[in-house]
């Protein structure tokens, strides 16, 4: 079953991954051992004095319960869209009152005990017993709803957005708080995923503000969008490092990015989870697209939601374009594309954009690599060095997949080589016996080339096949600038 949120992991440091040891020690073990909820001052001192310069970054990288949600009660949380109540300002001051209300009761009952052996005793059991509370009914959320559902209206985390409120005030925030910011929001490809993965359901990608941060008091700053945004776009830094960050960046090959109307006039398998789409602009639309390049289609579903798919055409008169598109199991945007698209429907595509598959004509030998699903730019690509004039003397594609059948495009990589004998087609297959050709992994081809450093190297695919092939490029020593890879 497809579903919006994906449970991506969040526990990339130490503290985030066991940090919930401190919870269990504190929930549980306080009740044989009541002193040990004394450790909670230290953690509220702390948390008050980070919230004042950073947010609620405390929430997202040192807080224990946020540990136990991500690290234990996500991969058993139904992860479900947290409902508008638990997000509403009324519920989270309403529950901050009651539990002020009975934690200074608690307090004022214990302070008679000063002096008394018991003392430190009741008072670390306040502790405890509230731990214990938020381990039973956050742990619940967790597993019935999403994992940060309590976060939402957590009296600490109301606290912390009072203390950073107060640091804004003070002015204080400018260089300490870093928020999430998109480096160039003209390379986003509004596919939703900062918000899919994002434990607070928070949608980064649609309130980017005037310096591209996101400015959301609820944002823990945990940067899980940060470690799955596609485009690699989005990190964390403050408003001073957010102003020059804009400029480092190249945009060519975004720099044609617009929203285009088209119709579907074509829809072509060819695999059971492998569909060709041809999109025909609509109107006068002319879009100069260029062999390399990907284009985002627009998925209808609520929220406002883009897939980047690369172009599988050649682009001749700039009036029509195709992708290929696999199925991804469980896929959300894929599963809506297959169960909707019909040939007549109007849909909105946003580009072209990309340049990392852009080929450089100035070059004399290409090497194209592809794997799986990543086939697909090859072909314009082919096409339009064997079609256009440049300085190339030699194209070779090494095109990888794990058993024959799923090779696609074949016959028209093999036509292009007959046609024109620049280009050399090297199909590797790993998997399977009967293969004739080259066996192994397109990094096993890689390795043969005795004059690699000679190349321009292009690679698309899966991420373990380009990650395989730059440690093995590297192996051989070549020259980074000469390899450039767009992976999903
Ligand atoms: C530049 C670029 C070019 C691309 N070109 C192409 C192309 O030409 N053809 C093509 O088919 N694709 C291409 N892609 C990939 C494409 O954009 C989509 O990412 C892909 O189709 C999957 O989208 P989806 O919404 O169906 O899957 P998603 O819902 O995003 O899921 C992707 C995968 O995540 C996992 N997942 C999903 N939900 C969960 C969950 N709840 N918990 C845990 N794991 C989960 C599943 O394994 C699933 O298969 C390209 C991507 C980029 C960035
Ligand atoms: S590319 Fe996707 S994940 Fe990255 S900022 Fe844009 S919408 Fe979010
Ligand atoms: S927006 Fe990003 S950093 Fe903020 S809470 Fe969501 S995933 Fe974490």
């Amino acid at each position: 079953m497809s579903t919006f949120n994906i449970k991506a992991d969040r526990a990339f440091t130490v503290i985030r991954k066991y940090g919930f040891i401190f919870t269990l020690l504190v929930a549980i073990g306080g009740l044989w051992f009541p002193k040990l909820g004394l450790l909670v001052i230290p953690v509220m001192i702390g948390l008050s004095l980070v919230s004042f310069y950073k947010g609620r970054y405390w929430c997202g990288n040192i807080c224990a319960h946020g540990s136990l949600f991500d690290s234990l009660l996500l991969k058993i949380s139904r992860n479900n869209k947290i409902p508008k109540l638990f997000k509403t300002k009324a519920l989270s001051i309403i529950f901050l009152a009651a539990f002020s209300y009975k934690l200074i009761s608690k307090f004022l009952k214990v302070a008679t005990l000063y002096g008394t052996a018991s003392f430190f005793d009741k008072l670390g059991l306040i502790f405890v017993s509230s731990y214990l509370m938020v381990t039973i009914v956050g742990g619940l959320l967790a597993i019935v709803v999403a994992p940060r559902t309590w976060c939402n209206f957590c009296p600490m985390g109301v606290m912390q957005k009072i203390s950073y409120k107060l640091g804004k005030a003070a002015k204080v925030t400018k260089l300490t708080d870093e928020k999430v910011t998109a480096s160039k929001d003209e390379m986003c490809h509004k596919c939703g995923k900062c918000s899919r993965v994002c434990p607070m359901q928070l949608t980064p990608y649609t309130q980017f503000n005037e310096k591209n941060q996101f400015d959301d008091l609820n944002c823990l700053k945990c940067a899980t969008c940060v470690q799955n945004c596609p485009a690699k776009i989005l990190t964390i830094v403050n408003e001073k490092a957010a102003e020059v960050l804009d400029d480092k960046i190249c945009l060519d090959g975004y720099e044609n990015r617009q929203r285009i109307k088209a119709k579907i006039i074509d829809i072509k398998a060819l695999k059971n989870d492998i569909y060709e789409y041809t999109f025909e602009f609509l109107g006068s639309t002319v879009v100069n697209y260029k062999a390399g390049q990907f284009i985002l289609v627009r998925i209808p579903s609520d929220e406002e939601m883009f897939r980047a798919f690369s172009i599988s055409s050649y682009n001749e008169g700039g009036k029509k374009l195709s992708v290929t598109i696999k199925k991804a199991p469980n896929g959300y945007g894929t599963g809506i594309i297959f169960e909707n698209f019909k040939v007549g429907d109007e849909i909105e595509l946003e580009g072209p954009l990309g340049n990392e598959l852009i080929v450089d004509k100035n070059s004399q030998k290409i090497l194209l690599v592809a794997g799986g699903i990543g086939i697909t730019p090859f072909i314009p690509i082919a096409t339009d060095i064997i079609n256009s004039n440049n300085n190339i003397e030699e194209v070779t594609l090494i095109y990888g997949a794990n058993k024959e059948q799923e090779f696609i495009y074949i016959n028209e990589f093999k036509s292009l080589e007959k046609a024109n004998n620049k280009f050399k087609l090297i199909p590797v297959v790993a998997f399977d016996e009967q293969w004739k050709g080259e066996k192994g992994f397109v990094t096993d081809y890689m390795k043969k080339l005795n004059d690699i450093n000679k190349y321009k190297i292009y690679m698309c695919g899966p991420p373990p096949m380009v990650n395989a092939s730059l440690k093995v490029l590297n192996a051989l020593n070549v020259n980074k600038e000469n390899i450039y890879y767009e992976s999903a």
